[in-house]
């Protein structure tokens, strides 16, 4: 069962300034699905391990607004094989097709 209430896009936030340079709102999981990203990549950081799984959208069943970086805290990945729990997250690039198809372009 998946409960989901409905979140406001716009939610009163705390205003930082930021102390130079434009300001880019922090990606959301959104982002990487819209060029057809098909999930992410778990890594262990761990140096003798570094065992790395892909997860799909589908799996990790999150909503689009959840800012990338909060998929970490949101599903408590740990390692399957090491059982380490500071694992990083990446998304999934091996299915990237650049648009036009093919090969990327190298002009
Ligand atoms: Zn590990």
């Amino acid at each position: 069962m998946v409960r989901r209430k409905p979140e406001p896009r716009e939610q009163a936030k705390p205003v930082r300034p930021e102390r130079a340079g434009p300001t880019e709102p922090p990606p959301t999981i959104a982002a990487p699905k819209t060029i057809s990203l098909t999930g992410i990549h778990v890594t262990c950081p761990r140096a003798n391990c570094r065992r790395s799984k892909p997860m799909t959208w589908e799996q990790l069943a999150l909503p689009d607004d959840l800012l990338f970086p909060r998929v970490v805290e949101k599903k408590r990945f740990a390692c399957s094989a090491c059982n380490g729990k500071a694992v990083n997250i990446t998304p999934d690039w091996r299915q990237y097709r650049p648009q036009g198809g093919g090969q990327p372009s190298l002009k």
